[in-house]
């Protein structure tokens, strides 16, 4: 991969990124993805930020030896206190994390929102944290994506605000909207693998002397989820 070729990954997540908008990519590492955003035509300012020295550097490096430090600010910091207001960003994407993560850089500094009109997530576990994210602070979901790259299954999130109240089911929550409507062949073996999983964990807590009432609740509405979509 690099910023000419992207991952089939990343390639999917910058096609959810609107031409012409400015674009900030959180948790940069190489600045691949706005180094091949920049070049294709498709946005003309971005933010790369990084909050790690060594992925920094590399991003630093990558947009000076492409020669595009006039369309692309390299910034150190953590999440989105790399963004200032005068940047007028419009699409804001964080990729190649946790949902957990992702969630807590959304929550650790939410008044940056202002003003952006798309964010897209890619969530390397735990997508149903930020479909929760986007419940609870009104933004919400326009498209969902599942892939499979390198035997790894990816989802990514597209929010916009809205102007409405969110709520979603536990399904909704769970498996994406969007995704278990179209119910495609890597959803199914993703939420197959889970469910075989969880039976597992069911299996084994219910054997053990130990029996913990919630955690088997909780299993146990989860799996009851699965099985009805995957039905
Ligand atoms: N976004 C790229 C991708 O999807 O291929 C890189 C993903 S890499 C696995 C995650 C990057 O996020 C790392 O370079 C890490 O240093 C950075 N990161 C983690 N937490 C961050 C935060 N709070 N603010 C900015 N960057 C962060």
């Amino acid at each position: 991969m690099n910023e000419q070729q992207l991952s089939e990954r990343l390639e999917k997540v910058v096609s959810y990124v609107p031409a012409g908008s400015r674009i900030a990519d959180i948790g940069s590492d190489h600045a691949y993805l706005p180094c091949y955003a920049v070049q294709k035509g498709q946005v003309d300012f971005a933010i790369a930020g990084e909050v790690v020295e060594g992925p920094f550097q590399s991003a630093t490096k990558q947009v000076q030896s492409l020669d595009l430090v006039k369309k692309i600010a390299v910034r150190k910091g953590d999440g989105l206190a790399v963004i200032e207001r005068e940047d007028a960003i419009e699409t804001i994407v964080i990729a190649g994390m946790g949902g957990a993560l992702i969630r807590s850089i959304l929550e650790a500094d939410s008044a940056k929102l202002a003003g952006v009109k798309r964010l897209v997530l890619q969530p390397n576990i735990a997508a149903h944290q930020l479909r929760e994210w986007g419940e609870v602070n009104q933004w919400a979901l326009v498209a969902e994506t599942i892939l499979r790259e390198d035997n790894k299954i990816y989802e990514i999130l597209v929010l916009e605000p809205s102007e409405n109240a969110l709520v979603y089911s536990g399904a909704e929550r769970l498996l994406g909207p969007f995704l278990m409507r179209e119910k495609s062949a890597v959803f199914q073996a993703k939420w197959g693998h889970e469910l075989n999983n969880w039976k597992g964990i069911q299996a084994k807590i219910d054997a053990s002397n130990a029996k913990n009432a919630a955690k088997l609740a909780e299993l146990d509405a989860k799996i009851r989820i699965i099985e009805d979509v995957l039905r």
